[in-house]
């Protein structure tokens, strides 16, 4: 294993970027769970488009680099292809709430084994500051210098009515915390959501808000579906309000891939059945 499983690539991103926190939170988890005994080269990552997907160039590990917003299609298929592989997005929130919102939906309703990271910066960063689903109303960027006139929605709450068994929250400012809620949602067997609130140094600067507002979760039960939502309530990514960060809820149940017809063959009788599929298309 790499020591430090940082690549050589030139980085891009800009000083200070919350990107750097989640680098390295998303590195420590994965090595955490290399000791533990899980192959190097069984951990897949896959990305989207945006500063986040620099995040393939910079990890040394097996990476997909895929189009915007088909991070999880993408990773859907890695896992239903061969079930050993432990599969993981790193995606935005242009990626995720936007282009690939339907993909995000439907990978919670059928409980896909995947670990979805949010990059939230609560804007387009990569294309130089457009409002994304979750800037807040009034956001002023490139695409509203008079200010957005929506309100953002809360992918928390999306996704906890979604059906997602695992739904939580961190921030780029608080990077152990981080650490140990990917580590958490790298082990949950099932759909694994993590909302980061990522701050942009140059587009969306929100470290004073995330520090002043952020408060760790304690004293919830992450098994209380009706305690989840009020808590995702409290704060609609928008308003000043306390922002609960941690476990929101977590649920065990049926495995999208594991319920597959095809679970049962061996990976030489999934590679001939591909390639019969590949075959038929020439
Ligand atoms: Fe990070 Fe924002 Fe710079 Fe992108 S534009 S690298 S998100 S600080
Ligand atoms: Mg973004």
């Amino acid at each position: 294993m790499s020591r430090t499983l940082i690549t050589d690539a030139q980085n891009t991103w800009c000083p200070g970027c919350g990107n750097f926190t989640i680098q390295f939170a998303l590195r420590n988890a994965i090595q955490n769970l290399v000791k533990e005994g899980v192959p190097l080269e069984t951990i897949v990552l896959v990305t989207g488009i945006g500063c986040h997907a620099k995040m393939a160039d910079y990890l040394n590990i097996n990476s997909f680099y895929s189009i915007h917003g088909r991070t999880i299609p993408v990773a859907t298929g890695i896992k239903l292809a061969n079930p050993e592989l432990t599969v993981l997005c790193c995606t935005g929130d242009g990626d995720a709430y936007a282009e690939g919102l339907d993909h995000l939906v439907f990978a919670a309703k059928r409980n896909s084994h995947i670990t979805v990271i949010v990059h939230n910066n609560r804007v387009y960063g990569l294309t130089t500051g457009q409002y994304t689903p979750t800037s807040p109303l009034g956001f002023r960027g490139r695409s509203t210098p008079g200010g957005t006139i929506e309100a953002p929605f809360n992918p928390l709450s999306l996704m906890l009515t979604s059906g997602a068994g695992f739904v939580a929250r961190g921030t780029s400012r608080k990077m152990r915390e981080l650490e140990d809620l990917i580590s958490q949602g790298l082990r949950h067997r099932g759909f694994a959501f993590i909302d980061v609130l990522q701050v942009c140094a140059t587009y969306f600067n929100t470290s004073e808000v995330y520090d002043r507002q952020g408060y760790a979760l304690s004293d919830h039960d992450p098994a209380d579906f009706e305690a989840a939502c009020r808590k995702a309530q409290e704060w609609d990514y928008n308003r000043d309000a306390p922002i609960a960060l941690g476990l929101f809820f977590r649920q065990e149940k049926p495995v999208f891939e594991e319920q597959f017809p095809r679970r049962s063959m061996t990976p030489v009788d999934r590679g001939k059945a591909i390639q019969a599929i590949l075959d038929a298309k020439r």
